[in-house]
């Protein structure tokens, strides 16, 4: 789960890092009276679950009231990579001396966690990254034994950062650390980690990725709120699923994440495009069927659903009886693929067999089934 940069740097302030003070706002009129109450200098900031805005324009000084308006308009509606801005963060101004560059995330295959830190931050760190790999310090962190202090420091003087600043960065990498592990973060990105000429360490902005996996730990609500979804995933969230829309005709149900990829590659590899990617999960019962199939039939670009399922714990008459009692309760309007295997899988087909048609076949095996999908959908089957 992404956050939006405001919604890092609360998560970050709330593991004692230090953050502007500054309000998340919608309208011009808000951005104002934002920019009042909190005295101009303001920065004025497109509010996006992409990088580069600043580059992209979305990220601008407004020294009085005027340029405030001026800005904030000017960024509202603004497309930054795909991502319509909606929402602005008004955040008092910073003076800045140094832009540094601080991050941690899983090394999957090191099983460690990475730390990358540079004094060389700013909106060009890609280039660093490219031209002067030797300017980012990387530590590798044993999740077992965390980032100690010690350790900490060596990888601030590795760094070179400026000496007068060392204890404060080790204080706040440490700070960041502990909000990367304890608060289940995949990414913490801060970009640029400042120096003020008063020689403070501040976070100027903040890139964090939750484990949504790991919500049951934390109060995700007020992030989950704000998730941009379009209206298929709404509904599918609000079902429980796992689906994210896609672009394609062909609809997609199959249980367990790594089928649900493999059916999507099948029906790529089939010459068809997926319109969706949907795991409905271990031991999907007929309510979750019938939801998985509601929210596919609303779909207006779906012409073919594929139903993938390889029976483990889950059970080939379970699903079969699920997807008759789904048919039952949802006017489908599209052709059904159901590959159906493992587990009961033969009583599942006699299950099936009543109301096979051509509306509704079973194919034996996941390629065929994706071909003869991808012909519903092109409407080029036999
Ligand atoms: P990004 O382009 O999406 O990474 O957005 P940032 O929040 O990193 O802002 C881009 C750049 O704007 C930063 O690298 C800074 O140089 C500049 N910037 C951001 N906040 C301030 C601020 O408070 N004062 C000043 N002077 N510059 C800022
Ligand atoms: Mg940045």
């Amino acid at each position: 789960m992404d956050l939006f940069e405001y919604q890092g740097k609360q998560f970050f302030a709330s593991y004692g890092m230090p953050v502007s003070p500054g309000e998340a706002v919608t309208t011009v009129h808000d951005a104002v009276a934002a920019a009042e109450r909190l005295g101009t200098p303001v920065m004025v900031k497109a509010q996006v679950h992409t990088g580069g805005r600043g580059k992209a324009g979305g990220v601008k000084f407004a020294a009085d009231i005027d340029a405030v308006r001026t800005h904030a308009s000017n960024i509202l509606g603004l497309d930054i990579r795909g991502h319509v801005v909606e929402n602005l963060w008004i955040e008092k101004a910073s003076d800045i001396a140094e832009e540094y560059y601080a991050s941690f995330t899983l090394d999957r295959s090191a099983k460690q966690h990475l730390g990358m830190l540079s004094a060389e931050g700013g909106v060009e760190i890609e280039a660093v990254a490219e031209q002067n790999p030797d300017a980012i310090a990387k530590i590798w962190v044993n999740p077992v034994d965390g980032l100690t202090e010690d350790q900490c420091r060596r990888w601030v003087l590795a760094a070179n950062l400026n000496p007068d600043v060392t204890e404060q960065a080790v204080e706040l990498l440490r700070k960041l650390y502990e909000a990367y592990t304890a608060g289940d973060a995949d990414l913490v990105e801060i970009n640029p980690l400042i120096v003020t000429p008063e020689g403070r360490l501040h976070v100027l902005d903040a890139k964090v990725t939750l484990d949504g996996n790991a919500g049951f730990r934390h109060d995700l609500a007020p992030f989950d709120a704000t998730q941009p979804r379009d209206g298929r995933e709404a509904a599918a969230h609000s079902k429980g699923l796992q689906y994210v829309g896609l672009e394609g005709s062909v609809g997609v149900i199959a249980n367990g994440a790594g089928l649900a990829m493999s059916t999507v590659d099948a029906v790529n590899q089939a010459g068809g495009r997926p319109a969706n990617f949907l795991d409905i999960g271990g031991g999907a019962n007929a309510d979750v069927m019938a939801g998985a199939l509601e929210v596919i039939n609303n779909d207006p670009d779906v012409r073919s659903i594929f139903i993938n399922i390889f029976g483990g714990i889950t059970r080939g008459d379970e699903v079969a009886n699920g997807i008759i009692q789904a048919m039952d309760r949802v006017d489908i309007r599209s052709p059904i693929v159901i590959r159906l295997d493992g587990t009961n899988a033969v009583v599942g087909w006699s299950m099936l067999d009543p109301y096979l048609s051509d509306r509704l076949v079973l194919v034996p095996t996941m390629v065929e089934a994706a071909e003869q999908a991808v012909a519903l959908a092109q409407g080029s089957a036999p």
